[in-house]
């Protein structure tokens, strides 16, 4: 499928965005509160999120750290 996005992230980069989503979604469902992440865990998404904007076709700021990549 030309479409998919494919993402690989080592186990433990992957329990990051897991805990997001999880969050982000059964808590919601649940009517829940959503625990903010850490900071260390804010910092960990950012490189998976960044891979999967650039996956999905966003640019970055000129301005961002990572516009070279
Ligand atoms: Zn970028």
């Amino acid at each position: 499928m030309r479409d998919d996005i494919v993402l690989r992230l080592d186990r433990a980069t992957a329990e990051d965005p897991y805990a997001a989503f999880y969050e982000a979604g059964a808590h919601t469902a649940a009517g829940a509160a959503i625990t903010p992440p850490t900071i260390e865990e804010a910092a960990r998404l950012g490189n998976p999120l960044r891979d999967l904007g650039h996956a999905l076709g966003r640019r970055c700021s000129p301005y961002g750290d990572h516009a070279q990549r």
